[in-house]
């Protein structure tokens, strides 16, 4: 059973309204042995009508505090994930400096200055075009920047897919993916398995089933395990089922991050 989470939200994410305590406490619950808390910050974000800019040094003291007063209960890890665009990497880079990060996951929500979650992303594409597009802004990112240590939800565009059905097949866009991949594994950093995809009805993770399989066979190890909970119920949910999405891939473990290193655990 996986019961370390390295990808949750809480109240210092501009899109979640649970307290950082409540989070914890529901954890301790669970008997999660690690948490790992993934706040939002995007910049540039012209689109959005709520912040995602994070406080980083109210974020910091609350959880240091949090920390201390749970360590004989839970582990907490401080991370942080970064929304990626080309314009931000030297800023963001910096920020990864600024406190000493467990954890830092980098994820693209915008691709060429939209996020897909507004619709107005999809406007005038094929769904072809739009996943692809997308794709080329994580394979720019990741060959551009290497301040992080695993890229979250490689495939989040297809969340947001108006026009029927959302799914895609690998091998459509091959030559991209297996780019992206091996780009990611060279630089030595790792992806996730995002659940959230279940919470969205995708019927499978993010990315899919059979792009972590792929990821697998060009030789990558790195992999962590987040929820993407931005309520208390949302932790560890759907783990089960990347329990079994992960050995079927081929892997024998799992990854969680301390101190931007990583463990492997047996699965
Ligand atoms: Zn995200
Ligand atoms: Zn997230």
């Amino acid at each position: 059973m996986i019961i370390n989470d390295f990808h949750v939200h809480s109240s210092f994410s501009g899109d979640c309204h649970v307290k950082m305590e409540e989070m914890i406490e529901y954890a301790i619950n669970k008997k999660l042995e690690n948490l790992c808390f993934t706040e939002h910050h995007d910049q540039d974000l012209a689109d959005s009508d709520i912040s995602f800019l994070l406080n980083f040094q109210a974020y910091y003291d609350t959880f240091q505090k949090l920390k201390d007063k749970y360590s004989d209960k839970i582990n907490l890890l401080l991370g942080i994930e970064l929304g990626i665009q080309p314009q931000l990497y030297s800023e963001l880079s910096k920020i990864t400096r600024n406190h000493p990060y467990d954890f830092i996951l980098c994820s693209s929500h915008v691709s060429n200055g939209i996020d897909p979650y507004n619709l107005e992303y999809f406007h005038g594409k094929t769904k072809e075009v739009a996943y692809t597009q997308y794709f080329e802004t994580i394979l720019e990112c990741a060959k551009n920047y290497t301040d992080y240590d695993v890229y979250g939800h490689l495939d989040y565009v297809i969340r947001y897919y108006p026009h029927g059905d959302k799914h895609y097949k690998y091998q459509d866009y091959q030559d991209i993916l297996d780019e992206i991949l091996s780009t990611i594994i060279n630089a030595g950093k790792g992806i996730e398995i995002n659940t959230a995809g279940f919470k969205y009805n995708l019927g499978d993770s993010h990315p899919s089933t059979e792009v972590i399989k792929r990821y697998r066979e060009l030789g990558g190890e790195i992999i962590t395990v987040g929820s993407d909970a931005h309520q208390p119920h949302q932790l560890c949910n759907y783990f089960d089922l990347a329990n079994n999405i992960l050995l079927a891939s081929g892997f024998k473990y799992y990854s969680i991050f301390k101190q931007r290193k990583p463990e492997f655990i047996k699965l």
